[in-house]
């Protein structure tokens, strides 16, 4: 059964709701994109705007999962981090996958323009903020990033942070200018349309429940028709479950949730977050957040075993008034959801192909606005132009078991390690 947008702050703020049709006949296509979210709309753009033939289904709505439920924080890099990448795979590597995040980045900023698309506030600016006083850690990290990957980061003093941020929780961070924030879905829905405007056709309400090799293509099966195709991309996140056991089961499933408050009046809001920056801290279980144009404040953060506990709103209000209690009187949650991340234990994405023609493109985590664009790009180039790109996805495109079943609890002990090693760090400041 298909599902209706969960309720955000995004569902209520889209630009426009229309539903598409389900698939109820057999057809034919070159390639066959089987997920709407940002990594199956990505791989379609791309193909379409190369010239191919394609089929995207989508088992609920456009933008259904992740894509249209994250922060909006459009900041380049991968969920593994660059100082792993460079211990994983050497520092040349981690610079040409660098290169394809600042490419990526580029694209989703390109395709905003050229299909006009509103997703607005397309806010410029990140500041990353450290929780303990170690000025000396970010001019490091800023060092790094300067030097080996050509990134402009900014050095801001615990004083100038404490200008925008207005409290004592916060000490030294560094600004990315190059990064922004938009609204994730009703950028999703914007790539759907910009599909159809090259030819491409897009089913929503569509599950694809098995495939078949049939030739020298497949057939993938629906509730009410099939599509033989002679290439197949899956992008189905952490909801592939049996489609492809191998993919399941290289992948464990995370929750994390955000909370939008309602409006806060202005000049209280100026009192504690006087920025339009989106924010995030240095913790392994970090806040992150921005403002929205209606003075609301939107709050990311924390991971769980299962979905989202039942006084999730409390929960996240109280994380925000840790780091602003003089907001104490003004706050009050009018939104909190939880969506579900796709890990692979490497935290980078898997790209790649399982046969001749079968690709995978998934595996984004929490960090996957640019990753997403970039798997479409690296992905479509590789069907329609034969570019090879994709394989520097090699090093984490093995598809090693992750758990199975145990998955999340694993999952559950790592985040509360990282709580663990939060509050050691915080005690040592
Ligand atoms: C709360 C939250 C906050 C986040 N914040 C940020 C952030 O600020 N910045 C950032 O970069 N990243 C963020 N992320 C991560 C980012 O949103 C994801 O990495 C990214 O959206 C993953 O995209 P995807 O297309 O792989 O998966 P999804 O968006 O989950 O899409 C997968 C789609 O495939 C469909 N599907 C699955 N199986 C089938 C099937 N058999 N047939 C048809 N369709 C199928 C599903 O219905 C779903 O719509 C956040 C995520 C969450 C949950």
């Amino acid at each position: 059964m298909s599902e209706p947008y969960i309720e955000t702050y995004y569902r209520d703020t889209l630009n426009s709701n229309e539903e598409r049709q389900s698939l109820s006949e057999n057809i034919d296509t070159e390639v066959c994109v089987i997920g709407g979210g940002l990594a199956g709309l990505s791989t379609a753009l791309g193909l379409v705007e190369k010239g191919k033939r394609v089929t995207l289904i989508e088992a609920n709505r456009i933008g259904w999962g992740a894509s249209g439920r994250n922060g909006g924080f459009v900041a380049k890099g991968y969920a593994s981090g660059y100082r792993s990448l460079v211990k994983k795979v050497g520092l040349e590597h981690t610079q040409a996958l660098h290169k394809l995040a600042t490419a990526g980045r580029s694209l989703i900023k390109e395709r905003i323009q050229k299909y006009d698309i509103e997703c607005e506030p397309l806010r410029q600016g990140v500041l990353g903020v450290s929780w303990n006083n170690k000025p000396e850690a970010v001019h490091d990290y800023i060092e790094f990033m300067r030097k080996d990957l050509n990134a402009p980061l900014e050095f801001w003093s615990t004083e100038k942070v404490r200008e925008v941020c207005k409290t004592e929780r916060y000490y030294a961070g560094f600004y990315s200018p190059e990064d922004y924030q938009f609204h994730p879905l009703n950028y999703a829905r914007g790539l759907a349309e910009a599909i159809e405007s090259h030819g491409g056709t897009i089913y929503t309400g569509t599950k694809a429940q098995k495939i078949e090799e049939a030739g020298s293509g497949y057939e993938v099966h629906t509730p009410k028709g099939k599509i033989k195709c002679d290439q197949v991309v899956l992008c189905c996140s952490i909801y592939v479950d049996d489609l492809n056991k191998k993919l399941k089961y290289a992948a464990f499933p995370v929750y994390t949730f955000v909370m939008v408050t309602k409006p806060i009046p202005e000049d209280r809001l100026n009192a504690a977050l006087n920025t339009d920056y989106a924010i995030f801290d240095n913790r392994y279980a970090q806040d992150y957040y921005r403002r929205l144009p209606d003075n609301r404040i939107l709050w990311g953060g924390r991971v769980s075993l299962k979905g989202a506990p039942a006084n999730l709103a409390q929960i996240m209000v109280k994380d925000l008034l840790k780091v602003y209690p003089q907001l104490s009187d003004v706050v009050e949650a009018d939104y909190a959801w939880g969506g579900e991340l796709c890990y692979a234990p490497h935290k980078m994405p898997q790209i790649g192909q399982l046969k001749p023609g079968y690709w995978y493109n998934t595996c984004f985590g929490g960090h996957g606005l640019v990753p997403t664009s970039v798997g479409g790009d690296v992905v479509s180039s590789a069907i329609a132009e034969g570019d090879e790109r994709y394989k520097l996805f090699k090093p984490f495109s093995k598809l090693w078991f992750a758990g199975g079943p145990l998955s999340p609890y694993i999952a559950q002990s790592v985040y509360y390690l990282w709580r663990a090693r939060d509050l050691l760090i915080s005690m040592k400041k």
